[in-house]
């Protein structure tokens, strides 16, 4: 009987200790799918919790911009904007002011002419001082990531609106974790670590995009996994896009200003073709490349364009190539070891030249 007694007070602790660390972790669990889960939370909804105010750390001097590392590549150091156009291609139209960049009411957004996928991003930013307006009204601008995914910048101090719609936001999507948001016309940092999406050959999302977000040196975002693009009063679903795309700042017709703008492209192994140098030049630029080619020896090419991407295609062979541009005469082929390089005479392209697997530049000239 003894015996007995003690298998069933043994059998008891055993199944209440497990009971015990399933019910803690379900309600882990259910605070966390609480908390972070977009689907269960209305599009700007305003019900959803507001983060805790937390106060910024004081180990960055927010008067000296921090030093960007070796090999970040510089979007801007106070000089000129030259890595930003708007988003048409056309030169930017925000103003340099005191070293500081500062969006201009109706400027529209401005992108940067290089693209971007999986990337460590450094931005400074303040918001206008002495702060106008409420809510979404006030210092509203916007990083957007691969100029489709933003992270919300906004006058957050003393400043309530809709919890996903706040600083460090992942707008329409994820509140920050907490409020540290510096006073209006105080320098902040946004340190983000972006992991683009990956689609495949048919379009469709194989791995969702994925950012962290440190706001003024805090964590703001998780590695939280986004559910496609960021809108306005909706979440919408992934659509296809190309592996890099520029990033992009908002004018929401606030004069925020920005400073010290670094990115990292990840991996960073300079070599791999996934990270060569890829600029987004606009149509304007590109449509001028369209046409037919043909060598001596009776080899064609057709450049054409499609949704901002150029495209080669060899009748025959290789078909719809797509191309990246390193310069904006200089291609690559996105799947290929193939370079392209068109030539300009007076301004018109005359020809291009090509070289498949470094076996050496053939020319082709355009077709009359
Ligand atoms: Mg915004």
């Amino acid at each position: 009987m003894k015996q007995v007694l003690i298998s069933f007070w043994v059998i008891f602790l055993f199944a209440n200790t497990i009971c015990g660390v399933m019910a803690s972790a379900q309600s882990i669990t259910g605070q966390n799918e609480d908390r972070h889960s977009p689907l269960i939370w209305r599009v700007h909804d305003g019900k959803r919790p507001l983060p805790p105010v937390v106060t910024p750390p004081t180990y960055m001097n927010p008067d000296q911009p921090a030093t960007p590392p070796s090999d970040a590549v510089i979007l801007f150091d106070g000089k000129d904007m030259s890595a930003w156009r708007t988003m048409d291609g056309s030169p930017a139209k925000w103003i340099i002011k005191d070293d500081v960049m500062e969006s201009v009411r109706g400027a529209g957004y401005v992108r940067t002419l290089q693209g971007f996928g999986d990337c460590q991003l450094h931005v400074e930013f303040a918001t206008p001082t002495p702060a106008q307006g409420s809510s979404q009204g006030r210092g509203n601008s916007g990083v957007f990531l691969m100029g489709i995914y933003e992270v919300q910048v906004l006058d957050s101090y003393d400043n309530i609106t809709y919890a996903d719609g706040q600083c460090a936001a992942v707008y329409g999507q994820y509140p920050p974790e907490v409020n540290v948001c510096r006073k209006p016309g105080e320098w902040q940092t946004y340190d983000i670590i972006f992991k683009a999406p990956r689609f495949n050959g048919h379009g469709e999302l194989i791995v969702p995009a994925f950012i962290t977000v440190l706001h003024n040196g805090v964590l703001t975002q998780d590695h939280v996994e986004l559910t496609g693009p960021t809108n306005w009063c909706s979440r919408s679903p992934y659509s296809i896009h190309p592996p890099k795309l520029p990033l992009a700042l908002q004018d929401h017709g606030n004069p925020v200003r920005f400073r010290n703008i670094w990115i990292r492209e990840l991996p960073a192994t300079p070599d791999s073709p996934a990270c060569r140098k890829q600029l987004i030049l606009g149509d304007k630029i590109l449509q001028r490349y369209v046409g037919a080619y043909n060598n001596p020896y009776g080899g064609q090419v057709q450049i054409s364009l499609a949704d901002g991407q150029l495209y080669a295609d060899f009748p025959g062979g290789s078909a719809d190539q797509p191309l990246y541009a390193e310069s904006e005469t200089r291609f690559y082929s996105a799947f290929v070891d193939a370079e392209y390089e068109f030539e300009l005479k007076n301004d018109a392209v005359s020809g291009i030249k090509i070289n498949i697997t470094q076996g050496g530049w053939g020319e082709y000239s355009r077709k009359k």
